[in-house]
C-alpha cells in the first residue's frame, strides 16, 4: 500500500512540472488522471492475487500427521487390553482399533471415520468437543446388536511430549451391562421381597383391627382369627429365614466349601427330617443307594438345604404320584449324581429354564397354598454354583419331574 502512495507522489511532480512545460493543461492532467488509476487497478489486482496464493498455500499445507513411532508404542500396549479401544486423529478417522473393539463393533478398515460404525450423534459430539478443546468426555452408549449393551466411552488426547506430531485420541469402552443387569436385578428383588411382606402383613393389620371393632366380643370368630394370624406370621418368618439364607450364601458365593461330605447318610437325614410331611401328604420316599460311603467336598449344612428343598418340593407338587424316589449315582469315572424324582403333574416347558430364578413360581396360589416362599430353588441355585456342581430339570407333562444335582 505504501508503494501506492509513492508511485502517486512522483506521478503528481512529474504532471506538476509538465504543466509548467506544456501550454494547454489538458494533456498533462489526462495523463496524470490515467496514471493514478492504472497504479491503484493494478495493485489491487495483485493484493487480491496474493490474498489468494496465500490463501491457498494455507490450505495446500498439508495438516500435521501424526508421529507413526509414537503411536506404534501405544498400539502394542492398547492391543492386550480386554476392553475395546480405538486410536483416533484430528478428524476421528480410526488410526488402530485393538481386537477387543473388533469384537465388539466389528474390523473398521485404517482411515475410515469412526462414525462409520458408531453412529450415536451424542458419541460423535463428545468426540468432535474433544477433538476441538482438548478436554478429556465421556458419555454413556448403549448397542442393541447383536446384543443390547451399555457402555461408558470415554475420549482422551493422549498425553505426548511436546512437538511429538500431531495429537491423537484415545477411545475406550467400559462395558457396564453386567452392572446394570445386576443393578436391576437387585430392586427387582427388593420389590418382590416387599411384595411378599406386604401381604401377610396387611392381613394380620386387617385382623387385629377387626378383633378389636366388630369382633371384639366373639370369641368364637377371635380362635379362627388368631389361627389365621398365626398362619401369616409363619409365612412371614419363613419368608426372613429364605432372605437371610440367600444374603448369607451371596456373602460366601466365593469361597469354596473344604469338607469331606459323605452323601449316603446326607440323605438318610434329609429323608427321616420329611417324613412327618411325607406322611401328611401321603407320599413315600424311597432311597436308592450304593453300597458303601460316597464322598464329596462341599459343606454338609447347605448340602442338607439342597436335597431337602428338592425333596420337599417333589412331595409337595408331586403328591398325586404318591412316591418321591432319590437315586445317588456314584460310578467310577462318572461324576457323582442325585436325583430326585416325582410322579406328578410335571411342569410345563416354558417355565423350567426361570424355576430357579427368585420368587419364580410357575402358579403363585398353588405355592402359597403349599407354603412356598419361592426362594427354595433359588437357594439351591446359589448352593450349587458355590459346590461348583450343576442342577439339571426335566419334566413332562402327567409323567413327573427329575431333579438332578450333577457334583
Ligand atoms: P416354592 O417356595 O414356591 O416352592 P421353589 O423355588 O422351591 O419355590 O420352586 C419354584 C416353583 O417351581 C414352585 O412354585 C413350583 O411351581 C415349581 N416346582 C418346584 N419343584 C417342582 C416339582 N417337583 N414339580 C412341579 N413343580 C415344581
Amino acid at each position: 500500500m505504501r508503494s501506492n502512495w509513492l508511485a502517486v507522489l512522483v506521478v503528481t511532480m512529474l504532471a506538476v512540472v509538465a504543466l509548467t512545460e506544456f501550454r494547454t493543461p489538458y494533456l498533462p492532467v489526462a495523463l496524470w488522471l490515467a496514471s493514478i488509476v492504472a497504479i491503484f487497478s493494478i495493485n489491487a489486482g495483485s493484493s487480491a492475487k496474493s490474498r489468494e496464493e496465500k490463501k491457498q498455500k494455507v490450505e495446500a499445507e498439508p495438516q500435521e500427521a501424526v508421529n507413526p513411532g509414537l503411536i506404534a508404542g501405544v498400539r502394542a500396549g492398547l492391543a492386550v487390553l480386554d476392553t475395546p479401544v480405538f486410536i483416533l486423529d484430528q478428524n476421528a478417522s480410526v488410526l488402530f482399533e485393538n481386537t477387543a473393539a473388533e469384537r465388539a463393533f466389528g474390523t473398521l478398515p485404517v482411515g475410515s471415520h469412526i462414525s462409520g460404525r458408531l453412529r450415536s450423534p451424542g458419541l460423535l459430539d463428545v468426540i468432535r468437543e474433544t477433538i476441538a478443546t482438548g478436554t478429556p468426555n465421556q458419555v454413556e452408549h448403549s448397542e442393541r446388536l447383536p446384543s443390547e449393551r451399555v457402555f461408558i466411552v470415554r475420549i482422551a488426547p493422549a498425553d505426548m511430549p511436546q512437538a511429538a506430531g500431531a495429537p491423537f485420541y484415545i477411545l475406550s469402552f467400559r462395558d457396564i451391562s453386567d452392572l446394570r443387569r445386576i443393578d436391576r436385578m437387585r430392586s427387582d428383588f427388593v420389590a418382590n421381597a416387599s411384595h411378599e411382606l406386604r401381604t401377610p402383613l396387611a392381613s394380620l393389620r386387617g385382623f387385629i383391627e377387626t378383633m378389636q371393632g366388630p369382633a371384639k366380643e366373639d370369641p368364637k370368630a377371635r380362635e379362627r382369627f388368631l389361627g389365621i394370624m398365626l398362619d401369616q406370621a409363619t409365612r412371614m418368618s419363613r419368608l426372613v429365614d429364605d432372605l437371610m439364607s440367600l444374603s448369607r450364601l451371596e456373602l460366601r458365593a466365593n469361597i469354596a466349601p473344604d469338607q469331606k461330605v459323605d452323601l449316603v447318610p446326607l440323605l438318610g437325614h434329609v429323608r427321616d427330617s420329611l417324613l412327618p410331611l411325607a406322611s401328611d401328604l401321603d407320599v413315600a420316599i424311597n432311597l436308592h443307594m450304593p453300597e458303601g460311603p460316597v464322598e464329596i467336598t462341599g459343606d454338609r449344612d447347605e448340602l442338607v438345604q439342597v436335597f431337602q428343598n428338592l425333596v420337599e418340593n417333589a412331595c409337595k407338587y408331586g403328591q398325586d404320584g404318591k412316591t418321591v424316589d432319590v437315586f445317588l449315582r456314584a460310578e467310577t469315572g462318572q461324576q457323582v449324581e442325585v436325583s430326585v424324582l416325582d410322579k406328578g403333574p410335571g411342569i410345563p416347558a416354558e417355565h423350567v429354564p426361570r424355576l430357579t430364578e427368585r420368587f419364580y413360581r410357575v402358579s403363585v396360589a398353588d405355592s402359597r397354598s403349599k407354603k412356598g416362599t419361592g426362594l427354595g430353588l433359588a437357594i439351591v441355585k446359589h448352593i450349587l454354583t458355590r459346590h461348583r456342581a450343576r442342577l439339571i430339570i426335566r419334566s413332562e407333562i402327567d409323567v413327573g419331574t427329575d431333579f438332578t444335582v450333577r457334583f
